[in-house]
């Protein structure tokens, strides 16, 4: 029977060595170990390149700010529930950053724009917080430190419905790069709510919401507006995804947002010479990228695709005899930049060794016969054996499959 707890990926990742809690750190305050921070900063560097191939170029910006800036953005009154207590610093008080939008504002306010550098693309994988209750907590999915993949695109009024719809081809390409099934696009709007949850100006509202709807409507995507799910200051469109159990979460957004260049006085000078008002386009690829490993981890069930996985071929020579050169297969698999590990006869019978190697998708048999002839017993971790191939054509496949970030293991010849 399908026992979705299996996948949980609490579970998975205490058993595969990937995070893990401890009290002394505090709740919702997850550590990454080595081999859970193989899979993090090769999702990292993934969404690094897709960006830099996508026109974006990228920033870092300090997880604290004063006070004044939230103020500033309208996080102090319509967000503050959710941010850390300020802290007082002489006579200042600084906030650890509940977003990375006023950071990039102020970034971009720092030089004067013209027309012809629009769209300028803000991105950065940056710290933010978020005082979550410890009831809630548990795992990677909600979490007090977030690594947030976030970026801001200032453009004009004319060029925002398309860099939205940029922005969700970017979603649509990682999500098949990384395997990730979008369970639906909710169009996230604000609810009733009179308790000052979101900014006041019915206008921009209604004018956000009918470019987000052009640009879903323009993309052919499935959608279902809901009530109650838009961000304070603005609308917004969510990537929702599903766990084993069924639960949904949002990873990806884009929203138009015409409230923060106004709070934060943004301009662009124009082909008229005059000032302008710019756009911020907000959008996420992969949301907070322990939410993003999280559903990894779950989706794949531990069994990363080769590109992703901490360990991507390991080596098993049948016995002492042979370990050499396994060692040898090893130094020359790192060497092309590949992960590989020795499982020496030490730790086990080979039947226990193939075991515990089971989520590793390369697995390089060496016996006798093939430490005479540089050879491989191959097997894949999907159950298929390719049977004994020469180490450098071995090396050459997993180098492609790696390279290609593909799903298939091995091709026919
Ligand atoms: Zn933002």
């Amino acid at each position: 029977m399908y026992d979705h707890r299996m996948y949980d990926h609490r579970r998975l990742g205490r058993e595969l060595d990937l995070f893990d809690t401890d009290p002394l750190m505090g709740a919702g305050l997850p550590y990454w170990l080595p081999d859970g921070a193989v899979v993090r900063h090769t999702l990292e560097e993934y969404i690094r390149e897709a960006e830099r191939a996508a026109g974006y170029r990228h920033v870092y910006s300090p997880v604290l700010g004063k006070r004044e800036l939230y103020e500033m953005s309208g996080h102090w009154s319509h967000y503050s529930d959710d941010m850390f207590p300020p802290m007082a610093l002489g006579a200042e008080e600084v906030v650890l950053r509940p977003s990375l939008c006023p950071h990039h504002a102020l970034i971009y306010r720092s030089r004067s724009h013209s027309y012809r550098e629009l769209p300028l693309r803000m991105a950065e994988l940056g710290g933010m917080y978020r005082s979550e209750l410890s009831g809630v907590l548990g795992g990677l999915t909600r979490v007090r430190a977030i690594q947030l993949n976030d970026a801001h695109i200032f453009c004009t009024l004319e060029q925002a419905v398309q860099e939205a719809r940029a922005a969700l081809e970017l979603i649509a390409r990682a999500y098949a790069d990384l395997g990730i099934r979008a369970a639906r696009y909710r169009l996230s709007l604000p609810g009733e709510d009179g308790k000052g949850k979101y900014v006041a100006d019915p206008e921009l509202w209604r004018r956000a919401t009918a470019l987000l709807r052009e640009v879903l409507d323009g993309s052919g995507i499935a959608y279902e507006a809901v009530e109650g799910e838009a961000a304070f200051y603005g609308p917004k469109i969510d990537v929702q995804i599903t766990d084993p159990a069924g639960r949904e979460a949002t990873l990806s957004t884009v929203q138009i947002d015409f409230h923060q260049p106004e709070r934060f006085d943004l301009h662009y000078i124009g082909a008229d010479g005059a000032k302008h008002r710019p756009v911020m386009v907000h959008r996420s690829i992969i949301g907070s990228v322990e939410r993003a490993v999280a559903h990894l981890i779950e989706e794949h069930g531990g069994a990363f695709p080769a590109w992703l996985a901490p360990v991507q071929l390991v080596v098993l020579p049948v016995a002492q005899a042979q370990v050499e050169q396994g060692e040898e297969v090893v130094r020359r698999a790192l060497a092309r930049g590949l992960r590989a590990e020795l499982a020496a006869p030490g730790d086990g019978t080979l039947g226990a060794r193939i075991r515990a190697a089971r989520l590793v998708p390369y697995q390089a048999v060496i016996g006798e016969r093939e430490a005479d002839g540089d050879l491989a017993a191959v097997r894949l971790r999907d159950g298929r054996r390719p049977g004994a191939v020469p180490v450098a054509e071995l090396l050459r496949r997993v180098g492609a499959c790696v390279e290609e970030r593909g799903a298939e293991l091995w091709r026919a010849a």
